[in-house]
């Protein structure tokens, strides 16, 4: 554990804000102390960011935006696949941190810095395609066409559960498209983030990149968060969270009218027909559910289950749970870790006990474990529940392993299950038939984001746009084309004839 934390250049004291290579002394009478889910060990304590040094930040930002707009696109590509060259030297030791510090297994850990890499190499490939259209003229000898150019300063405001690639999908994207990125990490998870930014830093000097592309401050939610979604000199904020943090943050972003991009809460469903392969559905169910210990904004949260082989599945979910090993998630034998905190615990608790109250029931573990290896109350064991659609409980996002079992009958009731809540992230059909299936990808299915067949809700592929609907915020970010979100589109016409057409056909003679 200790070498980790020395690989990755951490102190035992930090400072809350980095302007690229610099770290910007910060007061250290305002400290937060980082330790893990895991077993409660100190990883390390950081003097938070004030006003101050989000002034000097900004400042920095807005300075190193004049030079990096203007440097050709493939050539801060070149930046940004350095940078995904050291995210592999190193992935082992940052995803020994991003577990640690937040309790996903050592495999999703390492998975998540795959997932960094994988977009360096996407925004290499991209910083050559940034394209735009040619579009016919109704005017004689005039060209029109549609150029994008970069936004400006970027503020990524990411959550606890991927401490270190939500930051990725926005800042290599936005870095190739000529802006500067200022990045929020979450206050649980800011050792993660501050070793990103110790590895990265190594290639921003050996290029001369200029302080403030890459800046990354943390600090109280009142001081940095608010200050910054606020803040008129930051043209878009692309903010991963809560759906109570983005309705916060878009209401501010849109009073000044200020961009974002708002990736928020999930209430994802499967749809298991009863002419599934079930022998590819059960493990694509129980790792959705107990994945990232139902931590992901992705986690399988509601499985919507044909009344014919409801009561088997209920069995085989019970069999396949008990068989899961809940422990240290540096353990590669385990399958389930920690939750982040006791707050989330009690969360999950207070959950289980309204489904009751609403006319659920738990039919398979629940509890919060205790004994050797578990001292910290950050243990559960993944719930099995039979629930309704409507219960109000039913109809939230808890952050924990809950899986709600849920009865149909007929594929259109099915679909109005699945989208019979606020949330609209990612949704999946397990099917055989191919009426239900495309019945369900028709604009009368799925209302998500994300729509899969024959594949869980949990995780997605950078080549694709990720982002939801409704509760969800609505953004789009990473794959695809994404990259508009940060550019500035501009229409262009160009008249290379000796006369100058009005518009609307309009004569002005002087
Ligand atoms: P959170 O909302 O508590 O915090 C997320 C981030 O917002 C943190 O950096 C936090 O410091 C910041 N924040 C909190 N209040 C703020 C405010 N008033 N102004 C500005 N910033 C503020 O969420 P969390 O507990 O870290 O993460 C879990 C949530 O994130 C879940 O709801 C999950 O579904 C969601 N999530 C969504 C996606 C997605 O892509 N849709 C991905 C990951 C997580």
């Amino acid at each position: 554990m200790q070498e980790f934390l020395h690989l990755l250049r951490l102190e035992p004291v930090n400072q809350g804000a980095s302007t690229g290579v610099n770290w910007l002394t910060c007061d250290s009478s305002k400290q937060t102390t980082i330790t893990s889910p895991v077993d409660g060990g100190l990883i390390g304590k950081i003097n938070k960011a004030g006003a101050k040094e989000y002034d000097q930040v900004l400042a920095t930002a807005e300075k190193a935006f004049q030079l990096w707009r203007v440097m050709p696109a493939p050539k801060r590509g070149e930046i940004v696949r350095q940078i995904g060259n050291v995210l592999r030297e190193n992935k082992r030791s940052l995803g020994q941190l991003v577990s640690y510090e937040m309790g996903k297994s050592l495999q999703e850990g390492m998975g998540e810095v795959q997932e960094m890499i994988d977009i360096c190499d996407f925004s290499v490939g991209l910083s050559r395609q940034l394209y735009g259209l040619t579009i016919a003229s109704e005017r004689p000898n005039h060209r029109m066409m549609e150029t994008w150019q970069p936004l400006g300063i970027v503020g990524v405001v990411t959550s606890f559960n991927f401490p270190v690639a939500v930051w990725a999908w926005n800042a290599m994207i936005a870095a190739v498209c000529g802006d500067v990125v200022i990045w929020k990490p979450s206050h649980k998870t800011p050792l993660s983030a501050i070793a990103t930014q110790n590895l990265i830093a190594d290639v921003l000097k050996e290029n001369n990149v200029p302080e403030g592309v890459f800046s990354l401050i943390t600090g109280d939610t009142r001081e940095i968060s608010e200050r910054i979604t606020q803040d008129h000199r930051v043209p878009l904020i692309s903010a991963t969270g809560s759906t109570r943090m983005g309705k916060i943050v878009g209401k501010a972003c849109a009073e000044r009218f200020g961009r974002t991009i708002l990736e928020l809460g999930g209430n994802n469903a499967i749809i298991l027909s009863q002419e599934a392969d079930l022998k590819l559905a059960l493990p694509a169910i129980v790792f959705g559910a107990v994945g990232t210990a139902g931590q992901r904004c992705t986690t399988t949260r509601r499985l919507i289950v044909h009344d014919s082989i409801y009561e088997s599945i209920r069995e085989k979910l019970v069999t396949a749970y008990s068989t899961l090993r809940i422990g240290n998630p540096l353990d590669e034998n385990n399958h389930v870790g920690p939750l982040i905190d006791k707050e989330a615990v009690h969360t999950m608790q207070e959950a289980l006990k309204k489904l009751k109250e609403q006319g659920g029931k738990v039919v398979f573990g629940g509890e919060v474990l205790s004994g050797k290896g578990y001292e910290t109350g950050t243990y559960v064991r993944p719930a099995i529940c039979e629930a309704k659609n409507d219960y109000p409980i039913v109809q939230e996002e808890t952050f924990a392993p809950i899986l709600y079992l849920i009865r149909y009958k007929t594929i259109d009731e099915a679909i109005s299950y699945q989208n019979g809540v606020a949330q609209g992230l990612s949704s999946a059909i397990f099917t055989n038939n191919m009426r239900e299936m495309e019945q369900f990808l028709s604009p009368v299915g799925s209302d998500c984001g994300i729509a899969n067949v024959n594949i869980g809700t949990s995780g997605a592929e950078i080549g694709g746009a990720f982002g939801g609907e409704k509760e969800t915020g609505g953004g789009h970010e990473s794959g695809s084309d994404s990259w508009k979100m940060y550019m500035r589109r501009q229409t262009v016409t160009i008249n290379y004839g000796s006369t100058v057409p009005l518009a609307q056909g309009i004569k002005f003679d002087l």
